[in-house]
């Protein structure tokens, strides 16, 4: 075919489609923050495959390993089997990750993608305290599975499921609601509710909110939300899937807010590499499934276990949390001086970390500025319940130029749009 020619994509892959469906082009390669169409243009990656890539496309440490394993005949895929690569991302994941923050939790394997991590949580949290509904947040995403979407707050994406989802009852969130004490609200739920049966089982959230439009919770919130989740018995879930795995600056983002969730959900940057992994981790006394009580095909795979191992390397210090934050702070101030130029246009900045967003409520605008971004060589997506926000996610790797140059193009491409 045409280099260019797209007709395949149209005439043979479904409608559904959506991210970055907006750029006529094919890519065809990709390393560190940049990509390379089949033309040979470069572009900068502002989305980093939606949060999968914090260290980069392609990582070389990663790489090599990945290789290594792969020309050694490494076992691919085994399900349950105890591996020497699982044995690897266990230890590892243990010494490096969960004992230096005093985090006692038991590893799960859901299934390869977030929405398996959010299933089994949900899931989990129902069968140990025998309760039905979880409360979610306004704004909040969790997946695109009968489960995940009931918690998910988002109309257009719950009407894909074309019947009523149930289990689920959705509180204001932080933040968004100024004018509405989410606190009080979610208590008043709770006192109403009593106790027994009729208590949520779970409340489920993320500390940043990334597909409802870069919403960050205040750290006072969360900590109020764990305090009330304890005085009513009833589990916290946090979805890290998107804000974890360093985006917002540490390991896990509700590490500053002090905050120890029951359950956790990590997914997308888990195996550093774009291979599909997740995971469920929660207190030990909630591991109540016997044995086959929740399994599937595709859950721990070797290939994830042998490039999330190798992730790790980035935590052993907290010299790579410093840079994510050093370099977080320096383009949230970047955002604040572009959205100072144009008040008329952009109404807020906000995010925490590398996890940042512009709003920009005239309808259609942060799109026409994500194609505007694209034709001049920069990849970003929109995000918010109105696609109002532009959503800035560049691999946590990218150096200053690097974000200088993305951030050039995104003031030439908001004054062209
Ligand atoms: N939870 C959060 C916070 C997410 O951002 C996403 C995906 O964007 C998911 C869950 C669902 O993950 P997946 O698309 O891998 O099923």
């Amino acid at each position: 075919p045409e280099k260019t020619d797209m007709s395949v994509f149209e005439e043979v892959e479904s409608e559904v489609r959506s991210y970055c469906r907006s750029f006529p082009t094919i890519f065809e390669k990709a390393k560190g923050y940049k990509l390379w169409d089949r033309q040979g243009r470069e572009y900068i990656d502002f989305f980093a495959g939606a949060g999968t890539l914090n260290y980069g496309h392609n990582e070389s440490g990663m790489q090599k390993r990945l290789i290594e394993y792969l020309t050694s005949d490494g076992i691919v895929h085994s399900l349950d089997m105890a591996t020497s690569s699982k044995e690897e991302f266990l230890s590892r994941f243990q010494d490096v990750i969960l004992k230096p923050r005093n985090l006692e939790y038991k590893v799960m394997f859901p299934g390869p993608t977030g929405t398996n991590a959010v299933e089994s949580a949900l899931k989990l949290a129902r069968k140990v305290t025998g309760r039905q509904t979880v409360v979610s947040f306004t704004r909040g995403f969790h997946g695109m599975t009968l489960g995940s979407l009931a918690v998910t707050g988002n109309a257009f994406k719950r009407k894909g499921a074309g019947i009523p989802l149930t289990g689920a009852v959705s509180l204001p969130y932080d933040q968004y609601n100024e004018n509405i004490d989410s606190l009080t609200l979610l208590e008043r739920y709770l006192e109403d509710k009593g106790s027994g049966v009729d208590l949520p089982a779970a409340v489920i959230l993320e500390t940043v909110q990334g597909e409802g439009g870069i919403n960050a919770a205040s750290f006072e919130w969360l900590k109020q939300v764990e305090q009330i989740c304890r005085r009513y018995d009833v589990l916290l879930i946090v979805d890290d899937i998107q804000a974890g795995c360093g985006r917002t600056g540490t390991f896990f983002s509700f590490e500053p807010a002090e905050i120890q969730p029951d359950i956790v959900c990590l997914s997308k940057s888990l195996s550093g590499y774009g291979v599909p992994f997740a995971v469920t981790l929660f207190r030990p006394d909630l591991d109540t499934w016997a044995p086959g009580e929740h399994n599937g095909t595709f859950r721990g795979h070797n290939l994830a276990f042998v490039a999330a191992t190798e992730a790790l390397r980035f935590w052993e210090t907290d010299a790579f949390s410093r840079e994510v934050q050093r370099k977080g702070d320096r383009v949230k101030a970047a955002l604040q001086k572009i959205a100072d130029k144009h008040p008329d246009l952009i109404t807020q900045v906000r995010g925490r970390g590398l996890m940042l967003g512009m709003e920009f409520p005239k309808e259609g605008l942060a799109d026409e500025v994500c194609s505007e971004a694209f034709k001049r060589g920069l990849i970003m997506e929109t995000s918010g319940p109105n696609s109002e926000v532009v959503k800035l996610l560049p691999p946590l790797i990218i150096d200053d130029e690097g974000l200088d140059k993305g951030l050039g193009i995104l003031e030439e491409s908001i004054e062209s749009a």
